[in-house]
């Protein structure tokens, strides 16, 4: 049995004419101790399938089986006390709240749950020593920068000890240094038996996961098992500039969108290398190059693209 699992699960907004379709009958079934990213262009359905996962959202049809329990019949009191003790979120905006400390805020998932100011004190300052901010304990959001806000959240999200962490494009506001701080803690949290789902755009990001489902208009397309520490298949064809088919091409839409500043450096190299390597190959020099045209593609569908998801 695996831990989540998801039959023909339909996510619809609106009615009539004005139809949207989120999600379309999405199969999808998460092994406890898996760490899933999930990739996709803007509008595919990430977010709602995090909403789903994480009991934020109900399916419009199917069904959602959580560690072999109907997950979608439930009360709505029962889905919060769920959510409470065995999910942690994150999201790309942090959500701290911006009267509270850094302490305060990691420690309000335990107010919610009845813990002595004490014991609330206590674990907060535990969780927050374990994302490497205990001095920053005494620190408002807005004195925190984006990746320590991120590390504040990811503290607040552990503080409860669930099973299983969404974190939903948990590095889209943080540059490369943060986004790999914020990665590594992640992945850390995996490797001490968690299960991980993560949404993001950039493939750098999929070296720490065991699998990625690439989605597209509300559909499921692709969907990867793969070793800890190697970029996805998907995801490389496209950073490091490997001709791509058609199809591959269209599901690969999702890998466009990675951040300029987290790739900037190895897509230069890359493309460098692709260029040497075709020019070895290739006599006439007075063809296109397809690295170069491949990378401005790249950007433009990425500031197309930019702050829509
Ligand atoms: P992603 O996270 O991949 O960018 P979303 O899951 O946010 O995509 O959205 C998937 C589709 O569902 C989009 O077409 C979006 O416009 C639509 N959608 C999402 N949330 C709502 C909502 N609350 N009301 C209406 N449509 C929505
Ligand atoms: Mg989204």
């Amino acid at each position: 049995m695996a831990l989540i699992e998801l039959k023909d699960v339909s996510k619809l907004y609106g009615f009539g004419d004005a139809t949207s379709v989120a999600l379309e009958e999405v199969n999808l079934n998460i092994e406890q101790g898996e760490c899933v990213a999930v990739m996709g262009p803007s509008g595919s359905g990430k977010s709602t399938l995090m909403n789903v996962l994480g009991l934020l959202d109900h399916p419009t049809h199917g069904e959602y089986d959580l560690n072999g329990r109907r997950a979608n019949h439930l009360y709505s009191a029962q889905r919060a006390r769920i959510r409470r003790d065995k999910i942690g979120f994150i999201f790309q905006s942090f959500n701290l709240l911006p009267r509270l400390t850094s302490l305060e805020n990691v420690a309000l998932p335990l107010l919610y749950k009845g813990a002595s100011l004490r014991k609330r004190t206590m674990r907060a300052r535990d969780m927050l020593e374990r994302v490497g901010l205990h001095d920053k304990s005494y620190f408002y959001p807005n004195q925190l920068s984006g990746g320590q806000t991120q590390c504040v959240a990811i503290a607040r999200a552990l503080v409860n000890d669930p099973e299983i962490i969404i974190a939903d494009e948990p590095t889209g506001n943080l540059d490369s240094e943060s986004s790999r701080l914020v990665m590594e803690l992640l992945s850390e949290i995996h490797h001490g038996g968690n299960t991980v789902i993560f949404v993001t755009h950039n493939p750098e990001l999929t070296r720490y996961a065991t699998r990625v489902v690439y989605m597209k208009d509300g559909l499921v397309v692709h969907d990867e098992h793969k070793s800890l520490g190697v970029v996805a298949q998907y995801a490389r064809k496209v950073l490091y500039g490997e001709p791509l088919s058609d199809e591959e091409e269209d599901i690969a839409g999702v890998s466009t969108l990675m951040k300029a500043h987290e790739h900037e450096h190895a897509t230069r190299h890359v493309a460098a290398a692709t260029k040497r390597r075709k020019s070895a190959k290739r006599k006439p020099a007075a063809k296109p190059k397809p690295a170069k045209t491949r990378k401005k593609a790249t950007t433009s569908r990425r500031k197309a693209n930019d702050g829509v998801s």
